[in-house]
């Protein structure tokens, strides 16, 4: 057969797996996260491309030949499947209408080849005693048995499908033409293509991909009128897509009681059946067999019906026209073809690949968590029947060992148990960092005013001892006395950090707070024009610590201003108002902004860019103590060279413990 009839549109694979799930032959492998066709494997049956709701799967498609080179530049023939009753349920009698519109300019049935082939079937069947035959209109049935029960191929039927006795009829009886099959079956694709039987037909269209065409054509088959189809005509050929079809056909007695003939249908009992013939379990003499259920299934069928519908328009057109033709016409047509060669051979071309040992699987099964039967959940998500089938798959090479979902969910589930507590490890990690960096502020920020306590007090220490005269040094002392409340401060500073001083919750109105602050012009530096402040509350009272909440402001207008220091425009705007049970101050500024890698760090102890004493860096982690601890929140916006907004949300009532939802702070403290 002619491998790469169907492939898979990588980018369209989702990996639901359920195309290998249905692969007959396990001819699907998932590479590189897709489920891609092994062309060799493949025998073209083309169920991969029905169960495919990402449409994935492609197949040749022979519609660019037969529109732009046949029947452009010749004389094209259709032979079309005596299926198209069930495609074009409620058309069929204008199709061959249709495809003469299109261009074809013999349009006759494929079921006159079925008549041609019925005659040498019954021969084979009344002559042949000593093995079972097994037919072969089914190019999925052929190329099964070719590479998967290759012991079987002297049992196939020697004879051409209905298809190709049709081409080799036509091509007898007409000189130069081309010869396009047009039915419900993708195998046609790679069958029309063999070696053996080259020649007689010269492209196969699906049912779905002529009504592409004709869409394409503007053809709209509904409106135009019903005709017959061009001779030669047909008789109980037309039954072949039916179950059974081809024996009705030949006049082979099909009863339920007789034992020497069996008929088929549907992947899972073609398996069954071929491997009791192979295992000489079945001794019957004709097995009559479909790979679909009918090629009323066929993959390329296109029809909304279902089964017993699609089987009923079938008949009903049998009905019609089967005594529409003269007999005898049909007959002699028949007997004028009888030298007519309708033989062919089939070729092994095994594709089995060996069976890993019994040690291969239980080590890939183990791979895989399985250790014991229990642990085989046969759960059929890989694509695969059971687990072991799954090993199997890998062992020959055709499975991987991530398609295993559960094995995938324990895989993914030790992965996040590790990033978790590499996660906590770097967290408490950064937690010791921070501590280690406060402690390092700390010693800094202590050290310089305690060195100059010590150095003036041990001075005055050496004079006193010595008797000096120390009425001067008043002085000195004042600045130990400076130097000491400077180190009171910053330990109440950080007091305060620690969140260990308590709050004393007044009733205020926080825009007073804010006035108050304002009104100190000497304090902003700024000149009234340049501070534009907007309350939208009327004045609201809320609950707070009074003192805090100032000091928060100070600290975040005192970034503010000195932010500014260097910019030539300077406007300082302070807004407030009211969000639901939250009272909203936004402070903005015009100043040289934050960077993204410091806006990180901004809420961190001693973090300061300003010259040393200047900045103690612990302003907005005092604010952000502070804020949390009146159960409010505070983030800060700001762009490089425009300048910089500190929102602050806090509550209105804080005693009857009204904390509200208001924004998530977005600075990572
Ligand atoms: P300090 O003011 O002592 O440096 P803060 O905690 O108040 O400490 O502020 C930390 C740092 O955050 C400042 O050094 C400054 O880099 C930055 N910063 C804070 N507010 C502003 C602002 N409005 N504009 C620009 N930078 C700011
Ligand atoms: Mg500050």
């Amino acid at each position: 057969m002619v491998d790469g009839i169907v492939s898979t549109i990588g980018q369209r694979c989702r990996r639901c797996y359920s195309c290998i799930r249905e692969c007959p032959v396990n001819a699907i492998c998932v590479e590189e996260g897709q489920a891609v066709v092994i062309e060799d494997r493949c025998i073209s049956c083309g169920h991969c491309v029905k169960v495919c709701s990402q449409h994935a799967k492609r197949t040749l498609n022979d519609a660019d030949l037969v529109v732009n080179e046949f029947l452009a530049k010749q004389k094209t023939f259709a032979i079309v499947a005596p299926a198209f009753a069930a495609s074009f349920p409620d058309t069929y009698l204008k199709l061959p209408n249709a495809l003469r519109e299109l261009g074809f300019q013999s349009v006759s049935e494929t079921a006159f080849g079925a008549d041609l082939v019925s005659n040498i079937y019954r021969e084979h069947y009344e002559n042949n005693n000593h093995k079972t035959i097994i037919s072969s209109p089914c190019p999925a049935i052929y190329n099964f048995i070719e590479k998967y029960f290759v012991e079987l191929v002297p049992n196939l039927a020697p004879i051409v499908s209905p298809m190709i006795a049709m081409g080799r009829y036509l091509k007898a009886n007409h000189e130069n033409i081309k010869v396009v099959f047009i039915g419900p079956c993708i195998a046609k694709k790679s069958e029309y293509r063999d070696e053996g039987v080259e020649g007689a037909i010269d492209a196969a269209l699906t049912f779905s991909e002529l009504k592409e065409i004709l869409a394409q054509a503007n053809i709209e088959i509904d409106e135009l009128e019903e005709s017959q189809f061009d001779p030669p005509y047909a008789s109980l050929g037309k039954s072949y897509p039916l179950v059974g079809g081809l024996l009705k056909t030949t006049d082979i007695d099909s009863d339920v009681l007789n034992k020497d003939v069996i008929i088929v249908d549907g992947r899972d009992k073609v398996k069954e059946i071929l491997k009791d013939i192979s295992e000489g379990k079945i001794k019957s003499k004709f097995i009559d067999i479909l790979f679909c259920e009918g090629c009323i299934s066929g993959p390329g069928i296109d029809s909304d019906l279902n089964y017993y519908s699609r089987r009923e328009k079938v008949i009903e057109y049998i009905d019609k026209n089967l005594h529409n033709i003269y007999k005898n016409v049909w007959k002699s047509e028949l007997f004028n073809n009888r030298n007519l060669d309708l033989s062919r051979e089939y070729v092994p071309q095994s594709k089995i690949r060996p069976m890993p040992s019994e040690e291969q699987i239980s080590e890939i099964l183990a791979r895989t968590n399985k250790f014991t039967k229990k642990d085989e959940l046969n759960c059929g998500a890989c694509g695969y029947k059971t687990c072991r089938d799954y090993a199997i798959a890998i062992g020959k090479g055709l499975a991987e060992e991530d398609m295993c979902l559960p094995h995938l969910i324990d895989k993914l589930e030790n992965a996040y148990g590790e990033l978790k507590s590499t996660q906590e490890q770097l967290h408490n990690a950064e937690k010791l960092a921070s501590i280690g960096q406060l402690a390092a502020g700390v010693a800094h920020e202590l050290n310089n005013p305690l060195g100059t306590i010590m150095l003036y007090s041990s001075m005055l220490k050496k004079e006193i001892e010595r008797g000096a005269d120390t009425s001067n040094k008043t002085e000195d002392l004042e600045l130990v006395l400076d130097e000491a409340k400077r180190c009171k401060n910053i330990v109440s500073n950080l007091l305060n950090f620690a969140r260990q001083g308590k709050i004393k919750i007044i009733s205020v109105s926080i825009s007073d707070i804010l006035k108050d602050i304002l009104r100190t012009v000497n304090y902003t530096k700024l000149a009234d024009e340049e501070i534009e402040f907007k309350d939208e509350t009327d004045s609201q009272i809320i609950e707070c610590d009074k003192d805090q909440i100032k000091q928060v402001f100070i600290n975040v207008i005192n970034n503010a201003r000195e932010s500014m220091e260097e910019t030539p425009s300077k406007k300082l705007d302070v807004h407030v108002f009211r969000e639901g049970e939250n009272i909203l101050v936004k402070i903005s500024d015009t100043g040289c902004g934050i960077s993204e890698e410091n806006s990180k760090k901004l809420f961190t102890p001693f973090f300061t860019t300003k010259k040393i004493g200047k900045g103690t860096g612990l302003g907005l982690a005092i604010a952000y103590g502070i804020i949390k601890m009146h159960k409010g929140d505070i983030r800060v916006n700001s762009l490089v060279g425009e300048g910089t907004t500190v929102s602050i949300r806090l509550p209105l009532r804080l005693v009857s413990q009204n904390a509200g939802n208001g924004f998530q702070n977005e600075i990572v403290n």
